[in-house]
């Protein structure tokens, strides 16, 4: 599904915290789910460490350290799974990523052998999957914390859908629209 040429490289980054988060009482995070904190590694480099968890809040984990940015796979199956224009994963080295809590919560569906999704059973978030050896593929959307980053790759733009994009006329609300 992904080219996997491009792997995630462990750097130390700046720490700091986030005084700006999104404060919508729509898009609020759970109060106990949502953390950016700065931990001081066994090295005495600061490294930065993001949560995510899924709309119940069941399911959590944890990524050190920075990621180079957002891929977003706009293939049929993407769409489908997701629901939406495609998947928007980050692709994390399993050495930084660390689920927190919520195993039993996970639900595995393999179309084929090289496509499987997996969701929480209870609330239905497309969550982190174990996708190859080295990586695992974070949905984007589960990230308790800003990333800081932006997309850097677009996969199967021939496939992509012919309404993903603005109309000229496009609508922008900061919240619901009136
Ligand atoms: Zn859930
Ligand atoms: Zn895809």
């Amino acid at each position: 599904m992904f080219d996997l040429s491009r792997q995630g490289r462990a750097r130390p980054s700046i720490a700091f915290t986030v005084a700006d988060i999104h404060q919508s009482p729509h898009c609020r995070p759970a109060a106990n789910v949502f953390t950016w904190r700065s931990l001081v590694a066994d090295r005495g480099e600061q490294m930065t460490v993001r949560t995510g968890s899924c709309l119940c809040g069941a399911r959590a984990y944890e990524i050190d350290g920075d990621i180079d940015g957002v891929w977003v796979c706009h293939c049929s199956l993407c769409r489908k799974a997701s629901g939406a224009n495609g998947n928007w994963i980050l692709i994390v080295p399993r050495e930084r990523f660390r689920w927190v809590r919520g195993e039993e919560h996970a639900n595995t569906f393999a179309l084929r052998e090289t496509y499987a999704i997996t969701r929480c059973k209870t609330c239905g978030t497309p969550l982190p999957a174990e996708t190859d050896e080295r990586n695992i593929y974070v949905t984007a959307g589960t990230l308790d914390a800003p990333l800081d980053k932006g997309v850097r790759t677009h996969l199967f733009c021939a496939s992509r859908a012919d309404w993903d994009r603005d109309e000229p006329d496009v609508r922008l609300f900061d919240e619901r629209s009136s």
